[in-house]
This record gives C-alpha cells, structure tokens and sequence, in this order.
C-alpha cells in the first residue's frame, strides 16, 4: 500500500549553480618540470582514468616526468578558464590568474591611479 515516493533532485540541482568554469575539474601543473595534470586525460601510465579530479588521486601519486609530490602541484583552473597561456600563469604576480572582469578592473583603477599621481605633480609645481 506504500506509494513510492518521487526521488529528490538534489543532485541536478545543486550543479545547475555552478557555473562552467566550476563544473570543469581544475588541472594541476608540476612546478618542478611544468608537467601539467589534465584531469580530462587522467594518467595512462598510473590507470588513473580519464575524469579523476587531481583531488581524487591516490596518496602516492606523483609527477609521472619528474616524480615530484602533489605538494609539488599548483592549481592552474580549468582549461579555458582563466585568460593567458598555462606556461604564463605563475608569472606576472598572479596577474594572469584573474579573470578579464578583474583584469578590466585593475587596468582602470591603475589608470585611475595613474591620474591621481598626474594630478598631484601638477598641483606641485
Ligand atoms: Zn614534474
């Protein structure tokens, strides 16, 4: 007599909120070597499967060029998510990790700035 209960549809949705950037595993690059763990990809050479989130890999997983560490890894987004190229991301102090909203908005207050600084020399003299 017990009429089944419609399933909750939590887990669809709890991921229409994210965004695209956030649904798409982030990638992990080697600072040691600049090996870069694509999570698209997983590890053919470890069987870790394609779609293994660099979070999700075994403990002793490690830089399958140069052996170093997770702790050796730093977090360079997903593909496509931050503008600039991967080999550029840990350059620049941090500038090419933002996003172009923070971008634009960091080349206008520099000009801003800029101004202001313009403007108090000018007011010196
Ligand atoms: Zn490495």
């Amino acid at each position: 007599m017990n009429e089944p209960q419609p399933s909750p549809a939590e887990s669809q949705n709890s991921q229409e909120e994210l965004t695209l950037a956030e649904l798409a595993p982030a990638r992990f690059e080697c600072r040691s070597c600049g090996y870069v763990y694509e999570p698209n990809k997983g590890d053919s050479n470890r069987n870790i499967p394609a779609g293994t989130s660099f979070e999700d890999l075994p403990f002793d997983w490690r830089c399958p060029v140069c052996g170093a560490r997770q702790t050796k890894f730093s977090n360079i987004g997903a593909a496509g998510a931050p503008s600039g190229f991967a080999s550029n991301l840990n350059y620049g102090l941090g500038v090419n990790q933002l996003t172009p909203g923070q971008k634009n908005a960091l080349i206008f207050g520099g000009l801003v700035l800029a101004f202001l600084a313009f403007m108090s020399l000018y007011s010196l003299r």
